[in-house]
């Protein structure tokens, strides 16, 4: 599972049925609870592990069945230590034991899905929700429509809709994405957005060199005093928050029982269990919160989930951005109309005709695969294509650009040289450019892709420069290496 925490009542039902069976695996047990844990197992007490990634590593001696639940969830991947991605690894060890591997998903990862497509994997679909209960009525909200903002994204059609659930005393969910933010120029006008020419993934604003900066190739751009696509002059930098909501929301429905669940009211331990408990219990009549509201809970009297802005997430400079932001709404609109009363999710944003947001009104996950999966083979991006992302970083940005161009320069050498009447050597490099977050904790980061049809290529180049890497003066600049990966940060 891609996070204990939340799913504790899935754990519960598991252990009630099998008991001692049942051996748990998450980061909130004690190396010796842990090692408890990892011996029933070897000793056969226990036959069935239940956690999240690191699970995958269970001691048993035959499995018969991994189930993947979820298995589009991006924190399957590891991205420090040991990088590995538990998805793939279960694939790997499924074949290894000859297992059955299940991924589950009601929005499976397009390479998942293209797997099932060309027969690598089987498909088994499941076309109805439980008890065949409707899917929520799903309407959109057009930013663009000023004279509709009350408060800063609090329009008037959703505080009308919050205001008939609070009459009838049923619970509303606010969902902000905040964690896909990234600085962006927006048109409000019409929601464009600047794209790099030839990457589409949208362009971040650095502030310091006054660039829109692409993060895959390096491209730059002066930042446009006006929208491309009409002209607007009033380009802005998004900024939104869920304290500032709760804020808001608290002013506006003084009566209201309103709780926020983010990163920073889930610091201390079990205080995401306090909160789903309060809000179980219809302690609470709007709960505004971050991604960590959207996976798989129950409260069967929510019947109305807002999304302020759908597009924070369209704003990452990421080739699966439209693939996230179409889970992402999809998960959270799941949450509407789970009890006895129908759902309604109302999904707030600049770009109505956006293709992800416009195939979670229509809940059309193979409409916009369809499409989203041409432009992949277009571009080249996975699943037509492997990345591996080689992230440089250190406290002095020219040391890091440096060593970057250095150690391209000899990866560059290191590729085999093109066949006659090819130009393609298998494996194409992009960058240096700078991550997109170019600076954290004080250190300057950098990056360069490799990017290939065939991952042995990729391998064979990766290794020459790492070698290369040990053998050149690295001036104190870290390396590291990601296969696959998931998130451009
Ligand atoms: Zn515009
Ligand atoms: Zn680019």
């Amino acid at each position: 599972m891609p996070e204990i925490a939340l799913t504790a009542q899935l754990v519960a039902r598991f252990q009630s049925r099998f008991g001692e069976a049942v051996a748990l695996f998450h980061s909130g047990l004690s190396p010796g609870e842990r090692y408890d844990e990892w011996r029933r197992i070897r000793e056969g007490k226990a036959q069935i592990a239940i956690g999240v990634r690191s699970a995958i590593f269970a001691p048993f001696e035959a499995v018969g069945v991994i189930i993947v639940d979820e298995e589009h969830d991006s924190s399957y991947k590891q991205d420090d230590g040991v990088r590995y991605h538990a998805r793939d690894t279960a694939l790997v060890r499924g074949k290894q034991s000859d297992a059955v591997v299940v991924l589950g998903s009601a929005t499976p990862s397009f390479e998942s899905f293209y797997n099932s497509e060309t027969g690598k994997y089987r498909l088994l679909a499941l076309p109805g929700r439980i008890d065949a209960r409707p899917l929520p009525a799903v309407a959109v909200v057009d930013l663009r429509k000023k004279e509709d903002w009350v408060r800063p994204f609090l329009t008037r059609s959703l505080l009308s809709a919050m205001e008939k659930r609070l009459e009838n005393q049923e619970q509303t969910l606010l969902f902000l994405n905040r964690r896909g933010f990234s600085p962006s120029l927006l048109c409000p006008d019409c929601g464009y957005l600047p794209h790099c020419i030839r990457c589409s993934v949208s362009l971040t604003f650095h502030k310091k060199l006054q660039k829109l900066v692409c993060h895959y190739c390096g491209f730059q751009l002066a930042p446009p005093t006006a929208c491309s696509q009409c002209q607007g002059v009033r380009l802005v930098h998004l900024g939104i928050g869920t304290e500032q909501v709760e804020e808001e929301i608290r002013q506006r429905f003084p009566a209201a029982r309103v709780a926020r669940m983010d990163r920073d009211t889930t610091q201390k331990k079990e205080s995401h269990h306090k909160i789903l408990t309060a809000m179980a219990q219809r302690e609470i009549d709007i709960l505004i919160g971050t991604q960590m509201i959207t996976k798989g809970h129950d409260f069967p009297d929510v019947t109305l989930v807002g999304v302020l802005c759908a597009d924070l997430s369209l704003h990452f400079p990421d080739f699966r951005s439209s693939e996230r932001t179409f889970q992402l709404l999809a998960q959270v609109a799941g949450r509407a109309g789970r009890g006895d009363r129908p759902g309604e999710v109302l999904i707030q944003t600049f770009q109505p005709n956006h293709e992800s947001i416009a195939a979670a009104t229509t809940h059309d996950y193979l409409g916009f695969y369809e499409q989203e999966i041409a432009f992949r083979k277009e571009m080249g991006y996975p699943p037509f294509c492997r990345f591996t992302l080689l992230l440089f970083s250190h406290s002095e940005e020219k040391r890091v650009v440096d060593r970057a161009a250095a150690l391209l320069k000899e990866i560059e050498k290191a590729l085999p040289p093109p066949k006659k009447g090819e130009t393609e050597r298998g494996v194409t490099l992009l960058g240096p450019a700078p991550a997109p977050l170019m600076r954290l904790r004080g250190e300057y980061r950098y990056q360069i892709l490799l990017k290939g049809k065939d991952q042995k290529k990729i391998a064979a180049v990766l290794k020459e420069g790492l070698n290369s890497w040990k053998r050149m003066e690295r001036k104190g600049v870290r390396l590291e290496v990601n296969v696959d990966p998931q998130n451009f940060v």
